[in-house]
């Protein structure tokens, strides 16, 4: 190892009196220095309750400074940090618990009701505001240092799109990398600022900017519950420099009065990411002449993989870019790397900012890491200018007579539709072609399914065209905002209309 693995303690000798959080609802702020002393703090707290090296703390609260107290605490021993999802059911939430069984637990009072029948021996400790630290009881500890690289650090638990949440466990290593890697690819400095609206108990709110801008000593403004006017109010009071959303949450913020008139001067890029981004808010963004990109990635890569000038954005619409400075990028079919523009295969992803394994999931572990290359499960093209497209989830493919349909292309064609608000395609089981393709469709205006056959038509091959339009006021989100097609697909499969 050549590095000091510590970089948060490394990061505040040089500059502990510059500010590196704000939480946007209280106004409170902490310099570098402040952080440290509160990192410290629950360190020992931890310390005293007997985590050690491998041990796991787990969160269970809205975006917060604590998130970072623990998270550099666990840094600090060798613990592993576990962000709790706290919009799941409660099942679910159970179901995490158990799975990591903590040896700390942090949680909002908000959230105390969700927990009554989890099961843990951990220590249960309300984080209710910042001063929560005041309360715990602990004594000095020193902390041996023995610590490795390849050491786990966090554990996050992926949104369950496809399936039931896994814990994706990132070391020391993997989350350095992921976030120099950003830094450098995306050039961020001590001099930029994000606001981190996203939930952190995802890697999109503590991967893709809110640790690699406090490795380059820049600011994260946190707040802690999405609302597209108050998004853009902080964006403005803060002077951000940079934030990333996802494409729901980019489509309520054009729909808002304060978008149409505000212009963002201290913002370099606005990043979309966590889902495909419909071309409507690229569009909004563009006419308005601000920076928009789109990003790609996924909690067991960094998430950081991809770079794109955001003034190729709207020339290669869609695109994510080009593999960042410190990664590999390939795309697979039938067991060979693909090399003609434009074909479709699986994206596979190496490098440093890698996933280790799957937490109590040896089997999943083994077919999504092979050779060190990530099995991502997402479909992917390159052009002929090297840029790569996610032309949509392996597990989504439809295939109908024989044909495999990549619903996203038909979900963008719908979406440019100017009527149509959001799209959703998938496929149903049908007797004469295997799969029936089938678009849902949410729109307040009258629409018909005649109209909608004959746009289709003219933009799409016939066999890409759905055979069932169903009509709904919005579609099912997870708790990320993604559309939800498990549920769409339970719900229509026994259709009979
Ligand atoms: P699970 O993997 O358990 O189903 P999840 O999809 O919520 O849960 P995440 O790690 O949060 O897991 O999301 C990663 C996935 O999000 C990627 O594999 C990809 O399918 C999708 N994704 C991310 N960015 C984009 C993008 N720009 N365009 C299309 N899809 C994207």
């Amino acid at each position: 190892m050549l590095y000091d693995i510590n970089w948060f303690e490394s990061r505040v000798q040089l500059t502990p009196k510059d500010i590196a959080i704000i939480d946007s609802e209280t106004k409170e702020s902490w310099t570098y220095e402040e952080l440290y002393e509160r990192v410290i703090k629950v360190s020992n707290f931890f310390h005293t309750k007997g985590v050690r090296k491998g041990d796991r703390v787990a969160i269970l609260a809205p975006n917060h400074i604590s998130y970072f107290d623990f998270f550099f605490a666990s840094m600090k021993i060798g613990a592993i940090f576990v962000p709790l999802n706290w919009r799941v059911a409660k099942a679910e939430l159970h179901y995490c618990i158990n799975d990591c069984d903590p040896k700390v637990i942090g949680v909002n009072p908000d959230f105390k009701a969700n927990l009554d029948a989890a099961e843990t021996n951990g220590t249960y400790i309300t984080i209710d505001t910042s001063n929560y630290i005041d309360d715990l009881y602990y004594e000095q500890a020193t902390f041996d240092g023995n610590l490795h690289e390849e050491d786990p650090l966090a554990m996050i638990y992926t949104g369950g799109t496809t399936g039931c949440p896994k814990g994706v466990v990132l070391s020391h290593k993997s989350i350095l990398w992921n976030a120099l890697n950003t830094i450098v690819s995306w050039g961020l400095s001590k001099e930029d600022t994000t606001l981190t609206c996203l939930p952190m108990f995802h890697t999109g709110g503590l991967n893709v900017l809110s640790l690699p801008l406090l490795l380059s000593g820049g600011k994260v403004v946190l707040l802690a519950n999405f609302d597209a006017s108050q998004v853009i109010e902080e964006l403005l009071q803060y002077k951000c420099t940079i934030a990333m959303l996802v494409p729901t949450m980019y489509h309520m913020m054009i729909e808002t009065k304060t978008f149409k008139t505000a212009t963002f001067p201290d913002m370099k890029v606005f990043v979309s990411g966590g889902a495909p981004c419909p071309y409507k808010v690229y569009e909004a963004f563009s006419k308005k002449g601000i920076a928009f990109k789109e990003g790609y990635g996924l909690t067991e890569a960094g998430p950081n993989n991809f770079y794109i000038d955001p003034k190729d954005a709207m020339h290669k619409l869609g695109s994510v870019g080009k593999p960042m400075l410190f990664n590999d990028i390939k795309i697979m079919k039938d067991e060979e790397v693909i090399t003609t523009v434009d074909e479709v295969g699986e994206l596979y992803i190496r490098g440093s900012h890698a996933f280790t394994y799957y937490w109590n999931r040896p089997e999943e572990t083994k077919t999504t890491l092979i050779d060190g290359w990530i099995r991502t499960g997402d479909i992917a093209r390159q052009d002929a200018d090297g840029y790569f497209y996610i032309v949509g989830r392996k597990k989504d493919m439809i295939i109908t007579g024989g044909e495999n349909v990549y619903p996203l292309e038909i979900e963008h064609w719908l979406e440019a539709h100017p009527a149509i608000d959001e799209a959703a395609v998938i496929g149903l089981p049908d007797e004469k072609w295997g799969e029936a393709v089938v678009a849902c469709i949410v729109t307040e205006k009258v629409l018909t399914v005649e109209e909608l056959e004959d746009y289709c038509k003219q933009q799409l091959t016939r066999y890409k065209v759905p055979k069932q339009f169903f009509f709904l006021t919005e579609l099912p989100k997870t708790d990320v905002g993604k559309v939800n097609k498990k549920t769409l697909k339970l719900k229509y499969s026994n259709h009979t209309d």
